[in-house]
């Protein structure tokens, strides 16, 4: 037997790289590395760092090969038993609201689908909700406010075609570098093109940006409300669009008036010069090709959906959305973040883009399902959920792919939860993470190149990823245990799927399911796929419906958007300061990110020495003058303090902070050492409306040790 080539879809980033690997003929010789597929949209071949290193990342020594219970190796049979025993007897003595799912935008959109049915369909309840919630949340929000329906509008090629990029929260550089070196090229090829970079801190995204504002933190929604009011004052709104298609303008212009009524004080709240903001708004007014691109920064806020409507509000304004080059672009993190949503996977949502409010959804959803069990009304977000754990009233959670031990706001209140949780199920590749140390019940999950099924990426395209290697030891597809779970409980012929396609057949069927290709998302072109036709799919964007297999570029291009009446809608935005305040007590700001070459809680990217090398320590960046001041030098222990943990890292002295401000990564875990975990320091405070947590900002005091 000869080696064979396969094309997939890279699973770190939301850019959604298409990844070509070539197995050997024979087991005992290592996967060569990878190489970028030239065909894939995403990336032509492109690919970063992390995504080169693939091929180093599939032999682990720490897999977790056999499903245990209680610290034992069991059969898969004897821990499915377990698990549906259990679940049966909580959901007949407490009610189906006694069982959740937290799941992961690392899985993909066919093991969301499934559990996501299995609980809202069957059990009976909508806590199913996933660590996307820590991602992109607020930008959901903020679109259905806007469009009547959480859609992305652009694509990655706008990013190359616009003349203004406004880069706000993002450090793409670093978290999106594909999308990145796209960019850079497409202003090599066109020096007129402006990049401007709004970010509290000097990142790597800067060294091409022609402005940046180094804003107070958590003042971005005051900028684009400055945008707003002099976009009118210097008339470049498009007042045909803003009269056609859209609702609530006047209110929303004066609203902007009223909180940013000038430069001078829109320039004082958001911290920058007059002269900075002057430069920024003679960028917007010269030129209708303009792109705003915004990620975490944005996104992880207590107002963060506020944030995003202030933006959004700008290109209505302008009539800047459904054209080349132009739009507000929310760039997800995770490579499936987008694909969970798509099915349901978040609390507040029922299945294929509709919500338990979207009248006759509940209905038509059972109808589809031949549910029993049809939950009625949202679930618990993921901040909620983990308090409702330790409150008691959630006592079965199964956690999929995901190590909420290290990556959710306060991990000394998610300890606390899990160890009083009756069961916590964790589905997980890996044998030993900070969150396998808390499950009674593991269960060895495959991995990438392993896994078989479809993920979205930020810019609405579906691509494949295919499993290329047999799946080690006693390993098995999140989907298919979450199917013999649901047999166990008495649901067979629902969840009898026999291969995965069959369960995105069953998806895009529900998405066109008795809406006359009406829906927002509607890939009913796929319902009658055969296996074939889903190996060999190429990636395209939704929506699919019937008739249109190429897909969507862009939306919105005929103006007309998915609320009632197809007019957008502007949202009067009053600027949020962050919800903790600097104080005497906590002076400094403390915020996190990614570096360059791991990613997550490093569960894969830590098992690349390459990747390693890049940073491999835990720090904390620090302006030269606190640090002088506080008498702690480059590489010397300081403790990070707040007032709900504390964390001890190395200083790194870096004027890309400012002064009072400071910065910690967020991928080492407990295993590396407790004081490294930063989420022990950040509250659990999170924006109203998305739940989404202000993991961007917590207050905090920082000591020489
Ligand atoms: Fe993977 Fe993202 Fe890098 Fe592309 S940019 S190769 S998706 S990590």
């Amino acid at each position: 037997m000869s080696a064979t080539t396969t094309k997939t879809t890279c699973p770190y980033c939301g850019v959604g790289c298409g990844v070509k690997v070539t197995v050997p003929s024979s087991q005992s010789e290592p996967v060569p590395p990878v190489s970028g597929d030239i065909d894939h949209p995403a990336n032509f071949g492109r690919l970063c760092v992390k995504g080169s290193s693939l091929a180093s990342t599939l032999k682990s020594d720490d897999r977790l090969l056999t499903p245990i219970v209680d610290g034992k190796q069991v059969s898969w049979d004897s821990a499915l038993d377990s698990v549906s025993e259990k679940i049966s007897q909580v959901v007949k003595d407490h009610g189906p609201d006694a069982f959740a799912f937290y799941l992961s935008g690392q899985i993909l959109t066919e093991d969301y689908y499934v559990a996501n049915k299995l609980a809202k369909g069957f059990i009976g309840t909508a806590n199913v909700d996933t660590n996307s919630r820590l991602c992109m949340a607020s930008a959901v929000v903020g679109y259905k406010r806007a469009f009547g329906s959480d859609t992305v509008p652009c694509n990655y090629e706008d990013l190359e075609l616009c003349d203004l990029l406004i880069m706000i929260g993002s450090n793409a550089a670093w978290t999106h570098p594909i999308l990145f070196q796209r960019i850079v090229e497409a202003k090599k090829q066109r020096p007129n093109m402006k990049v401007v970079v709004i970010d509290p801190r000097e990142t790597a995204t800067c060294d091409i940006a022609d402005l940046h504002l180094a804003i107070t933190p958590g003042t971005d929604a005051a900028v684009f409300s400055y945008l707003l009011q002099r976009s009118a004052a210097e008339n470049i709104l498009d007042t045909d669009f803003i009269t056609e298609h859209t609702n609530g303008f006047q209110g929303t212009l004066d609203k902007a008036l009223e909180v940013t009524p000038d430069l001078s004080s829109a320039a004082e709240f958001c911290g920058v010069s007059e002269e900075s903001l002057e430069q920024l708004a003679r960028l917007w007014l010269a030129t209708d090709k303009s792109i705003s691109f915004y990620s975490q920064g944005v996104n992880q806020s207590s107002s963060g959906v506020d944030k995003c409507n202030a933006i959004i509000n700008c290109h209505l304004a302008t009539g800047r959305i459904g054209k080349e080059g132009a739009g507000p672009f929310s760039i997800t993190g995770q490579p499936n973040a987008m694909g969970g949503r798509e099915v349901g996977g978040l609390a507040n949502q029922l299945a294929a883009h509709m919500d338990f409010a979207t009248p006759g959804a509940q209905k038509l959803v059972q109808r589809f399902w031949q549910a029993p069990n049809m939950a009625t009304e949202n679930g618990l977000k993921a901040v909620d959920m983990f308090q409702a754990v330790e409150e008691g009233k959630i006592k079965v959670i199964w956690i999929m792919s995901t190590n909420p031990m290290v990556s959710l706001p306060d991990t000394a209140q998610v300890r606390r939860a899990l160890e009083k949780c009756e069961l916590v199920i964790v589905s997980d590749c890996k044998a030993h993470t900070d969150t396998t140390a808390m499950g009674d019940v593991l269960l060895p999950a495959t991995g990438w190149s392993e896994k078989d099924g479809t993920v979205t990426n930020s810019e609405r395209r579906i691509s494949r990823q295919r499993g290329l290697l047999p799946a080690p030891g006693e390993a098995q597809h999140d989907w298919w245990a979450i199917c013999e779970v649901a047999k166990r409980l008495g649901y067979q012929s629902a969840f009898s799927y026999r291969s995965v396609n069959e369960i995105f057949v069953e998806h895009a069927a529900l998405s066109a399911f008795e809406n006359n290709g009406k829906r927002d998302f509607d890939i009913g072109h796929f319902s009658q796929m055969s296996k074939e036709e889903y190996d060999a799919l190429v990636p395209v964007q939704w929506p699919v419906p019937k008739g249109r297999p190429e897909g969507t570029k862009r939306m919105f291009e005929d103006g007309r958007f998915f609320t009632p009446d197809k007019k957008a809608k502007f949202i009067p935005i009053t600027p949020q300061l962050p919800i903790n305040k600097a104080s005497s007590e906590w002076p400094f700001t403390f915020n996190t990110g990614r570096v360059r070459d791991q990613w997550h809680t490093m569960t894969r990217t830590g098992d690349s020495a390459l990747l390693t090398k890049h940073t491999d320590q835990p720090y904390v960046e620090i302006h030269p003058k606190d640090a002088k001041m506080l008498g702690i030098g480059d590489k010397s222990l300081v403790r990070l303090i707040s007032s709900v943990g504390e964390a001890l890292l190395k200083a790194k002295i870096s004027q890309g902070v400012a002064p009072g401000n400071v910065f910690s990564p967020i991928h080492w875990t407990q295993q590396f050492a407790n004081s490294a975990v930063v989420s022990n320091l950040i509250p659990q405070v999170f924006d109203p409306l998305s739940g989404q947590p202000e993991s961007k900002h917590a207050q905090v005091k920082v000591e020489a040790v």
